[in-house]
């Protein structure tokens, strides 16, 4: 699992309970589209996940 991949992850808003699907590797902040907290912040290549991971979607 060394290989740069890029998976789409279902992740739930730590605040509001709200799941969603992000980008692991999205160029732009994610937020919660209920309460807008900050779920995906970009890290330049991998994004930093500061939500709770639910799933991981190939
Ligand atoms: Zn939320």
């Amino acid at each position: 699992m060394s290989k740069k991949k890029s998976n789409f992850l279902r992740v739930k808003c730590g605040d509001c309970g709200n799941q969603q699907v992000v980008f692991d590797h999205a160029a732009s902040k994610v937020e919660c589209i209920i309460c807008s907290k900050t779920l995906v912040q970009p890290k330049g290549g991998k994004s930093k996940i500061v939500a709770q991971i639910i799933e991981v979607i190939d």
